[in-house]
């Protein structure tokens, strides 16, 4: 049974990579729950799986059994324009890699979500613009990728993220570039736009510098999540 007062919920998620010479089994059976209206982190080592699980929950992957559902929506059962349409208004994905586009400016990536939502482009530009300077980026936005630092490239990752105000935004090691005060500054700032009792944020980090601001902290190891622990911090 799929809980839709949930934002995500797996079951029994298995996943496993076949690259001709190797299979690998990245997710081997995940149970988890995020609520709505919650900061949950997820941790473990290098290889545990974790962008594999982050690329299911954000529909950019499918698994090859169990369920995972977006908000009472079972991503699988989604033909794929359903499953495009569902994520462009639903979810926000930041990549480690960034994955900006190379020959568009800043304010044109952001503008992406934007965009195929259906907004005319100078609107969105517009709109662009102002979330690049919620993230410090405001004299950048013309700028193309190869013309900012890593941490310009990952905040403007993150603006693109947030711009079209999902309901579930998803980051896989946001602050892996930032320093630690830009990283608060960028953590609060996702906390304001992804946070309400009908929103969820799923953050994948290292950084135990970020770890205040999550509600649970989830630890995976070897394809699964171990444990699953309240943030010591009082919200
Ligand atoms: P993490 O994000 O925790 O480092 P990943 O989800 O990226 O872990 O990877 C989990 C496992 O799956 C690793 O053993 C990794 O090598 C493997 N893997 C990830 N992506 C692929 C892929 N596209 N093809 C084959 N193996 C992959
Ligand atoms: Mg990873």
């Amino acid at each position: 049974m799929i809980d839709k007062s949930l934002a995500v919920f797996c079951q029994q998620i298995v996943k496993t990579y076949d690259t001709g010479s190797q299979k690998i089994t990245a997710l081997q059976g995940i149970d988890l729950e995020v609520h709505l209206g919650e900061l949950m982190m997820l941790v473990g080592p290098s290889g545990c799986g974790k962008t594999t699980l982050i690329s299911v929950m954000a529909g950019i992957l499918d698994q090859d059994s169990g369920i995972c559902s977006v908000f009472g929506e079972d991503l699988l059962k989604l033909k794929n324009h359903e499953k495009l349409k569902f994520r462009a208004r639903n979810i926000g994905f930041v990549f480690q890699s960034y994955n900006l586009l190379p020959t568009l400016s800043a304010a044109e990536n952001v503008s992406i979500p934007l965009i195929i939502n259906g907004m005319k482009r100078q609107q969105a530009a517009r709109k662009a613009a102002e979330v690049l300077a919620l993230v410090g980026l405001a004299d950048r936005t013309e700028s193309l990728p190869s013309e900012l630092s890593g941490g310009q490239q990952q905040r403007v990752a993150i603006a693109r993220a947030m711009i079209h105000s999902p309901r579930l935004i998803v980051c896989d090691e946001p602050t892996s570039a930032l320093d630690h005060e830009t990283g608060q500054h960028v953590l609060e700032l996702l906390k304001s736009v992804a946070l309400d009792s009908s929103r969820a944020l799923v953050i994948v980090t290292h950084d135990a510098r970020i770890f205040e601001f999550a509600d649970r902290i989830a630890q995976m190891d070897d394809g699964k999540v171990i444990r699953v622990q309240q943030s010591r911090v009082e919200h």
